[in-house]
């Protein structure tokens, strides 16, 4: 179940595979070195056109995938390739071409813009970088449809950043990220920042962007109802893992692990009058410097018994293209529904 076949998605924009990444910290724990176990042992794939969301608490290690994926420092263990071609052991050279198929959009775009270059300018750097326009009158072509390609007039291209609002300068990242003609875009909580009517005409723009260029999205957010609305696929991941994979309809319809039932338990019903019972977890996220032993979640878990402290349970498949980690047989449906107490199991 290690392979990223677990998900039935065949044409493979993007294989991961047994993605680890550990960083050392000075001093030691109990005469032990500190590792942080930031990813640890996480496989999946994207797809051409394909969005696939990575959520869970922050500090789980989403963002650390994304780097990882963007090859933004080396990984501790593990494969990531492109068109069949693995990216992690190229050296810093022999990266550089691959680096225009995989771009990022960020949080704050204004932070990664020059607050002194005009549009034109953002958008024309990845554009000469990548050596993608032959003279000035072609740039100027390059960035006008670029400049349309997110819905700004053309005359946004003389102007700089501050003169924008946040989700005009999250369109200007996302022209940036769209210039080189990238196959794969890591958008890293991309929309969170942004007040909702906002975000739902970025996530619009993203969802059409994506439809007309054939893209992969990583999408990688903690708002569960913006996932909702742009993913294909959802990966849960807790503490360095990916604890549940699935299509969206079937991981909203029917959330089989119990840390994914908790997350979504808190996603509000659009429709007035429909409740749903929230999950409150106990506990805060363990420290991924010492996960807790056997399953990662057993410390906050409604449904925790022995075993689940002793050994890790693995993804299997338990529906079409659908994937979870835990030890019951019978996975609950709904927290409320089904749990054995802890003392009436054998
Ligand atoms: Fe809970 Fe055990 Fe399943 Fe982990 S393996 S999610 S602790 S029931």
């Amino acid at each position: 179940t290690r392979s990223g076949s677990v998900t039935g998605v065949q044409t493979c924009a993007l294989p991961i595979s047994n993605l680890k990444k550990h960083y050392s910290l000075p001093g030691s724990f109990f005469g032990q070195p500190r590792i942080v176990r930031a990813v640890d042992d996480l496989s999946f794939e994207i797809a051409r056109g394909e969005t696939l969301a990575l959520v869970g608490e922050s500090g789980c290690g989403k963002s650390t995938v994304g780097k990882a994926v963007l090859r933004l420092f080396d990984i501790t263990s593990g494969q990531v390739l492109l068109d069949g071609r693995r990216i992690d052991e190229l050296s810093d050279g022999r990266l550089r071409p691959l680096r225009r198929r995989m771009q990022v959009v960020f949080q704050d775009p204004f932070s990664s813009l020059n607050p002194r270059l005009s549009v034109r300018e953002a958008i024309a750097e990845p554009l000469r970088n990548f050596g993608l326009a032959a003279s000035g009158a072609e740039m100027d072509r390059k960035v006008e449809e670029i400049l349309d390609r997110v819905r700004l007039p053309h005359d946004a291209a003389r102007r700089l950043p501050h003169e924008f609002s946040g989700g005009q300068r999250q369109r200007i990242g996302i022209a940036r990220a769209l210039a080189p003609s990238p196959d794969l875009i890591v958008c890293d909580e991309a929309v969170s920042a942004l007040d909702v009517s906002v975000k739902a005409q970025i996530v619009n723009l993203l969802k059409d962007v994506q439809q007309e260029l054939g893209l992969a999205l990583l999408f990688i957010s903690h708002d569960l109802a913006v996932v909702e609305n742009i993913s294909h696929r959802i990966a849960v991941m807790y503490l360095g893992k990916i604890v549940e994979m699935a299509p969206k309809r079937s991981l909203f319809a029917g959330p089989r692990h119990p840390y994914t039932q908790a997350l979504l338990s808190a996603v509000p019903i659009p429709e007035p009058g429909v409740r749903r019972e929230r999950i409150l977890l106990r506990g805060d996220l363990p420290s991924p410097i010492s996960p807790p032993s056997g399953c990662r979640f057993h410390t906050r878990c409604p449904y925790v018994f022995d075993r689940c402290r002793t050994e890790e349970p693995e993804l299997r498949n338990i529906g079409p293209a659908h994937v979870a980690a835990c030890h019951l047989d019978a996975l609950p449906k709904r927290a409320s529904e089904g749990a054995v107490p802890e003392k009436a199991r054998v």
